[in-house]
């Protein structure tokens, strides 16, 4: 069953061929069995889960199941979930019971599906490697000497081993579609404003987008349809209607104009990676779509801004923990200003503490015009870019991530160095795209990603051209020996 997709899962049930309680089960043996090896838990609900799954087989016998009722998912630990400890892989929050559900896991919980559990990821989602967890790191399960991506990388790693069918994630530099890629799976970062933020632990607002992470682009169809909508308790969620994500899926991509931006085929992107996107862009032809030469020519602006702009609002967001009102306390603080500043010190790690030093520097009377407000203006000169070349093309593709995994501790101690593991995903974000990452072949035994980049709010055209490429290859349908 652990082969099946989320679409195939849900029918298992329909057709009542397995029960949730059986099938939630079944996860659960599998994360007891494999989790050790890949550390993509942080906290597992068995008992939650098992209740929530005797409740999705008594709606389904009372003839109130809907489209996933009963299924499995796991949930990044930076949703907030109510009763449950919410970490967001910090020792700052790793006492922390969130006291209500975030929009995304009450939507799922309406809609009948049953949390396994939640996945482990970066400190607060900030890092590309999954290796600034206060929990350790976790391994890729395509070879466990390697990073699974992150910072959703415990969501990654658990999908591509199947200890879940699907999971959350959240993107805001490249957190769901990096690890995606390095890890095999189907991932989506939807249009800012999609997905409320609600509940979920903020890292930089203006960015940050949750999303699904799925064996296929349908999975992840189905998903967006219980996670997107508007919702009243976040002010930059939209009120643009919610299509049928999976009704689309099937349309002909037949003249679809594809947009190759020169810049991301460039110094930096290994040759592998180059190939297996080039590979996947042929196949695009074979289905009838045409390839546009592009360009994006303020890209390598965006790490820079970037990183000014995602820490600036990073040190305002994380200047809630305290040592007061959530979360971590150090013992017997001299005064008042000694419980902040100790609380804070032995709290955070050391990457976090490097994006609030970074961000209040940022934001600070000085430097404020030098660096935050001109970040602001390349990030306007950015989002031009994409208007530009929208106009003429339908989607944007290239590859997700420069490299496949790369070994755990490689970039660890050149922080430089792991950010430009983001460098094709950034921008995206800077412009409040959507932007889809689906496994597009491997190298050396890795998987490889292929990102693909639409207008605002054309999930169902991102998630209707990557379905139509799993329909044609079968990338998307392999499982790391070790968890087969
Ligand atoms: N790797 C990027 C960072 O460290 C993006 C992280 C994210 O998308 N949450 O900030």
């Amino acid at each position: 069953m652990h082969d099946k997709t989320l679409k195939q899962l849900a029918d298992a049930l329909a057709a009542r061929q397995i029960s949730s309680v059986e099938l939630t089960g079944l996860y659960l043996d599998r994360i007891k069995r494999f989790d050790p090896q890949l550390n993509s838990f942080i906290t597992v609900t068995e008992s939650q889960a098992l209740a929530q799954a005797a409740a999705a087989d008594a709606a389904r016998a009372a003839g109130k199941a809907v489209a996933l009722t009963g299924v499995p998912i796991a949930h990044k630990d930076i949703f907030c979930t109510q009763g449950v400890k919410t970490s967001c892989a910090s020792k700052m929050l790793d006492n922390f019971i969130a006291p209500y559900n975030a929009t995304v896991v009450e939507k799922m919980n309406a809609a009948g599906l049953v949390m396994l559990g939640k996945t482990n990821m970066d400190e607060f989602a900030m890092g590309s490697s999954n290796e600034s967890s206060f929990y350790g790191p976790v391994k890729n399960p395509w070879n466990t000497a390697f990073v699974p991506g992150g910072s959703s990388g415990g969501s990654a790693a658990a999908v591509a081993a199947r200890l879940a069918p699907a999971a959350t994630g959240t993107d805001t530099g490249g957190s769901i579609r990096q690890p995606a890629s390095l890890c095999g799976i189907t991932g989506l970062k939807p249009t800012y404003g999609r997905v409320s933020r609600w509940g979920m632990i903020a890292f930089a607002s203006s960015l940050d987008q949750g999303g699904p992470m799925a064996q296929t682009a349908e999975d992840a169809a189905l998903l967006l349809n219980v996670m997107a909508g508007f919702d009243p308790k976040d002010s930059t969620s939209t009120h643009i209607d919610v299509p049928d994500y999976t009704a689309t899926l099937n349309d002909s991509i037949e003249g679809l104009r594809i947009g190759l931006p020169k810049e991301f085929f460039g110094e930096g992107l290994d040759a592998d990676v180059e190939q297996c996107v080039r590979d996947a862009i042929r196949e695009y032809e074979k289905l009838g779509a045409k390839v546009v030469e592009i360009s994006l020519p303020n890209t390598h602006l965006s790490i820079p801004a970037y990183y000014v702009v995602a820490p600036a609002e990073a040190s305002s967001n994380l200047s809630r923990f305290d040592g007061v009102r959530f979360g971590y306390r150090c013992n017997d603080p001299e005064n008042l200003e000694a419980l902040y500043k100790r609380s804070r010190g032995e709290g955070f790690g050391e990457e976090v503490k490097r994006r609030i030093l970074i961000g209040t520097y940022a934001l600070s009377a000085g430097y404020y015009d030098a660096y935050y407000l001109k970040a602001q203006k390349v990030r306007r000169l950015i989002k031009n870019d994409f208007d530009a070349a929208f106009a003429n093309v339908d989607v944007i593709m290239g590859p997700t991530a420069p490299h496949a995994g790369f070994k755990l501790g490689e970039k660890a101690a050149n922080p430089v160095a792991l950010y430009l593991s983001d460098i094709y995903t950034i921008a995206v974000n800077m412009a409040g795209l959507p932007g889809l990452s689906l496994p597009a072949g491997q190298s050396n035994g890795l998987p490889v990603g292929l990102q693909i980049i639409g207008k605002h709010f054309a999930e169902a055209r991102l998630l209707n051209v990557a379905h139509r490429f799993q329909q044609a290859t079968d990338w998307h349908l392999q499982i790391p020996a070790a968890f087969a």
